[in-house]
């Protein structure tokens, strides 16, 4: 099982990390409690963005026996991506460019570290168990927006479809089975990645919006049937009163 450290550095805006320290998984374990570590230098990139080489220096990268770290920050990343890798397995992500797109659509700021988790976790099994700066982000992703991990998301809206029950497409399959990432390893990934996606409540409201006849159908039936056993209950506490 992979070990994967996460730790925030810098303000961040506020998220569920307890949803992430407890996320059961067989792939991987979240390696103790999300640790927040302050960010002690300033951006240093021509368009106030941080550069690999500054948040490199910046980051705490303990070796972590086979596995990675995380570091969450809030700040503008070189090439406007919201997730580089800076250096051998420490990768970073950015709520910067992606906070309010993902509030719009109600879907938590959890679900893309999850997501992105997951599509490094294959990334790492199926570069001979590392994640190198040398290997290029592109090699794992495409530009189709599918609601695949390994969408590129060129256009970062793009993002949403990936972080509420993300898929790993076909070819992506395919591309890992011939990087000798193990069918079972493959299976317990797309079973996992179905838990990550919005709350019930937004879920929901998505469905009703898609469905809009059926759910005046229903919540009309619904309506009826409760209107229908609070007439009968006040009747009975009536008839009892006279009698
Ligand atoms: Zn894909």
């Amino acid at each position: 099982m992979l070990n994967i450290k996460v730790i925030t550095v810098g303000h961040v805006p506020r998220f569920n990390k307890k949803k992430i320290e407890k996320w059961k998984s067989k792939l991987f374990k979240i390696n103790g409690n999300i640790e927040d570590h302050t960010l002690p230098s300033n951006s240093d990139g021509c368009n106030w963005e941080f550069t690999d080489e500054n948040l490199k220096t910046n980051i705490p990268n303990n070796k972590i026996e086979f596995g990675f770290t995380i570091a969450i920050v809030n700040c503008s990343l070189e090439q406007d991506y919201y997730s580089r890798i800076i250096n051998d397995n420490l990768v970073v992500i950015s709520f910067y460019p992606i906070q309010q797109i993902l509030e719009d659509q109600n879907i938590p700021l959890e679900n893309v570290v999850l997501r992105l988790i997951y599509a490094y976790c294959l990334g790492y099994l199926s570069s001979n168990e590392q994640i190198s700066k040398s290997i290029s982000i592109r090699n794992f992703t495409h530009d189709e927006t599918k609601g695949c991990l390994y969408d590129m998301t060129g256009i970062v809206r793009d993002i949403v479809p990936s972080c509420h029950n993300p898929i790993i497409c076909s070819d992506c399959l395919e591309k890992m089975k011939k990087n000798r990432v193990s069918i079972d390893k493959l299976n317990i990934a797309q079973n996992e990645i179905k838990k990550i996606k919005k709350e019930l409540f937004y879920n929901l409201i998505d469905i009703s919006k898609k469905h809009r006849v059926a759910s005046f159908i229903i919540i009309t039936i619904i309506t009826s049937i409760l209107s229908y056993i609070i007439t009968f209950i006040f009747n009975i506490i009536i008839g009892l009163k006279i009698s």
